[in-house]
């Protein structure tokens, strides 16, 4: 059950070139455990020996095995009700991040599910598990969160809904791209 959700939403991050093939990562929170993808783990192919279960607070035999974010998804569990989060590279939003301060969608979908998405600046190296409170700071307030030149945290009560702050987040993305490349800013 837990297994299939994550392969539903890792098939589906790379299957939209959200994420390329080692790289993003998945994570739900059950009680004081948290079910995370292993590191280096291809999500647009997920087994079962891919998930890694350790604790938010606490260390155990399992801790080394996890995505490399793992602090970035603990802290978010932390600061927030959060009981999934979804970390995905989506090209369009990385893309806008180094120029912008904030996303404010222009489709009507993207304002209404996201309303805004801040973009948090990288310390410079980019190393992962880097802003980690940062993020789960700026989480108690938004749906998703882009960090400069690296992508997206989401989250979410399931990791569908990640996903779909993820998508959206992309969506409003490519589109405020798309204006941008035609210089026709004016458009509302
Ligand atoms: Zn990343």
């Amino acid at each position: 059950m837990i297994l299939s959700q994550f392969q539903t939403v890792g098939r589906d991050l790379f299957a939209q070139g959200l994420v390329s093939s080692h790289s993003g990562n998945l994570s739900i929170k059950l009680g004081e455990r948290l079910f995370i993808t292993h590191r280096n783990s291809m999500l647009g192919c997920l087994r079962e020996q891919d998930l890694v279960e350790t604790g938010i607070n606490k260390n155990d035999r399992a801790t080394p095995l996890a995505s490399t974010e793992l602090r970035v998804h603990r802290s978010i569990y932390r600061q927030t009700p959060a009981l999934a989060v979804v970390h995905a590279h989506p090209p369009h939003a990385v893309a806008l991040s180094f120029m912008e301060e904030e996303i404010v969608p222009r489709d009507v979908e993207g304002r209404l599910l996201l309303s805004k998405v801040p973009i948090l600046a990288g310390g410079g190296g980019i190393k992962p598990g880097e802003l980690a409170e940062e993020i789960a700071e700026a989480l108690k307030g938004y749906k998703v969160v882009l960090v400069r030149g690296h992508g997206s945290f989401a989250a979410g009560q399931l990791l569908e809904e990640a996903f779909e702050y993820t998508t959206a987040l992309e969506a409003s993305c490519r589109l405020l791209y798309l204006v941008k490349a035609l210089n026709v800013g004016n458009i509302s």
